[in-house]
């Protein structure tokens, strides 16, 4: 037992502290965002520094140093610009909610959990301009890169860099 996940008495599940999810016995971290359950662990980058999390998408062991929080979620810094949504990772932005949903069969088809989330676009007022409505399609983050080759095959992500904000 460590001080990292808790499990209240009585009680078979554990969960993370930092998040509150139920997480399984044999995690080594939470796979929703990233925090380590074990002491002693290293950081990928520089062995010599202790690991603080972990990044939810590559698996990574990350000191201080390396890492980037974000709403809450650990990342590296390869995966630190992907928009999260309450624990799950933005793969896919489009404005066409055809296209939308069809990634996010495809997705589900090759085993992935897609939730497409629709943002509509605001109004433009008087010398402000509107936000972009965009279908968003999202997954939790251990599929990321696995659900990225299926789009890349789909040629969904070609002309996009992956996972990046739109306008930035
Ligand atoms: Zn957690
Ligand atoms: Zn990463
Ligand atoms: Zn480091």
């Amino acid at each position: 037992m460590n001080d990292f996940a808790t499990s209240p008495a009585g009680g078979d599940v554990l969960r993370c502290r930092r998040c509150k999810t139920a997480v399984g016995e044999v995690e080594d971290f939470c796979p929703h965002c990233g925090n380590l359950f074990h002491e002693n662990v290293h950081c990928t980058a520089h062995p010599d520094r202790l690991a603080r999390g972990v990044c939810v998408i590559c698996a990574m062991a990350l000191c201080n140093r390396c890492a980037k929080r974000k709403n809450g979620v650990w990342l590296c810094v390869d995966h630190r610009h992907y928009e999260i949504y309450q624990s799950l990772v933005r793969v896919f932005g489009t404005r066409d909610a055809v296209q939308a949903q069809y990634a996010a069969s495809c997705i589900e088809q090759a085993g992935g959990h897609p939730f497409v989330y629709s943002r509509m676009p605001t109004m433009s007022s008087e010398g402000e301009a509107g936000i972009v409505g965009e279908h968003k399609v999202l997954v939790p983050p251990g599929e990321v890169m696995a659900v990225e080759e299926v789009l890349r095959e789909l040629e969904l992500l070609s002309g996009e860099s992956p996972g990046a904000a739109p306008g930035t």
